[in-house]
């Protein structure tokens, strides 16, 4: 099992059973010591707060009681069909149930300011008209006015009404919210819906939304050079709420971290499959396919992490097709699920941002967020991470194994030694 060169292969077992990764795309080093991979993952939470009736749906500001603490709505999808229903007037907003709804952050990482000052970005016309329509009813106003006091208590600045209406429904960071803060039927605050909690279903629908908002949010901003897409979820992984949502931001760089992976990929092109899918199967760490995507237990992260990349041809996710997308969203679901729902964890997507020269597929970083990098990791640079990448791909195996008799996962995911030599060809660079 061991390498020759320990700390420099990818990934080595050393006789005292010592795991040390580097990670292929970013040289992060972690190691896992012994004795340590078997502490339960699952958060330490308060104990469990009884419900009161009407509570499950007002525990949080992105409840769907609450649809007024959050600013306009750039759009929802309602029903059994999850039919969009866009830019809905404050007054509309409870005649119909949100199972998913796309609003901009009250408070953003790249400000609407941002934008108008650094980029002399100025909103279209129909955004214009979208504000001064929302202003137009007694609602929206107070809405607007409502939003504009909690935003200049928190920054110090006042805008004029219109400015403060603009500035909201024109932002350029989004989050989207699924309906459920915790399950149907719940009688305690910790029976959370996760995304392993969402049917299979469900699951392609939000994130569907999630890519169509991508692809969306890119064209409202001229100006970004890149959308991150992200899910925190859990306090310990950065979420402000425990109500499932994800995140858009429009950035005007994409980052130091792909242009790192641009400047490998100058040097290869198949850079994704040589360093991470035929590293994965040379060393057992595939996890499990569908006809569309492969999840690997990622080397070299600071968190266990799984990578789950698309198989497309395509490199933006919403250039993929919409059975591609429904690949890549089951097999991220069932990791979801297998991960458990009082896990913290982060989502992170990565994409060819839309200027870069090279082909770089579409894949998604599942991060288990169960340790705080201190003073050992800040000090050497090095990172101890509890689970190796054998484990993590045990365990997730034997998870999903199991997620799969109950039915919990979607069907077509073949699962650890069941996938085939073809599932591990990338083929975003043919
Ligand atoms: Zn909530």
């Amino acid at each position: 099992m061991s390498d020759a060169a320990p700390g420099k292969s990818p990934l080595t077992r050393l006789p005292d059973g010592t795991v040390k990764q580097v990670g292929p795309l970013t040289g992060t080093r972690v190691w896992t010591v012994p004795g340590r991979a078997h502490r339960p993952i699952e958060m330490v939470r308060d104990a469990p707060k009884p419900l009161g009736v009407g509570e499950a749906t007002r525990l949080c500001a992105f409840c769907p009681d609450r649809y007024l603490e959050t600013t306009p709505e750039k759009s929802r999808l309602v029903g059994p069909d999850y039919t969009e229903l866009r830019r809905v007037p404050a007054s509309q907003l409870f005649d119909t149930t949100a199972e998913f709804r796309r609003f901009g952050n009250l408070f953003e990482i790249v400000s609407a300011e941002y934008w108008r000052e650094n980029h002399g970005f100025r909103q279209p016309a129909s955004v214009v008209a979208w504000a001064r329509d929302y202003l137009g009813e007694a609602a929206g106003r107070e809405h607007i006015e409502h939003l504009a006091a909690v935003r200049a208590a928190a920054s110090g600045t006042e805008q004029s009404r219109e400015e403060a209406a603009l500035d909201l429904v024109g932002g350029s960071h989004d989050v989207i919210v699924a309906r459920r803060h915790v399950v149907d039927g719940a009688t305690t605050d910790d029976e959370l819906v996760s995304s392993g909690v969402l049917s299979p279903r469900e699951h392609a629908e939000y994130f569907g939304f999630t890519v169509r908002s991508l692809d969306e949010l890119a064209r409202s901003q001229p100006h970004a050079e890149y959308v991150a897409v992200f899910q925190n979820w859990l306090l310990p992984a950065g979420a402000s709420f425990e109500h499932l949502h994800k995140q858009l931001v429009a950035v005007d760089e994409h980052g130091p971290q792909v242009d790192h992976e641009l400047r490998l990929l100058a040097g290869d092109r198949s850079l994704y499959q040589h360093a991470i899918a035929d590293l994965a199967v040379a060393k057992g760490l595939v996890v499990a396919a569908n006809d569309g995507a492969v999840a690997f237990a990622g080397v070299g992260h600071r968190y266990p992490a799984f990578e789950v990349y698309s198989r497309s041809r395509a490199n933006l996710p919403h250039e993929h097709s919409p059975a591609e997308i429904r690949a890549m969203s089951d097999l991220v679901h069932a990791l979801h699920a297998a991960t458990g729902v009082h896990v913290p964890t982060n989502e992170e997507w990565h994409y060819r941002p839309p200027g870069a020269p090279w082909p770089m597929p579409w894949r998604i970083v599942l991060k288990w967020r169960i340790s705080n990098p201190a003073g050992f990791e800040g000090g050497t640079k090095i990172y101890v991470n509890t689970i190796d990448p054998w484990e993590l791909r045990a365990r997730a195996v034997a998870d999903l194994a199991r997620l799969r008799l109950d039915g919990a996962i979607a069907e077509g995911i073949r699962i650890g030694d069941e996938c085939r030599p073809d599932d591990t060809r990338l083929r975003y660079a043919d």
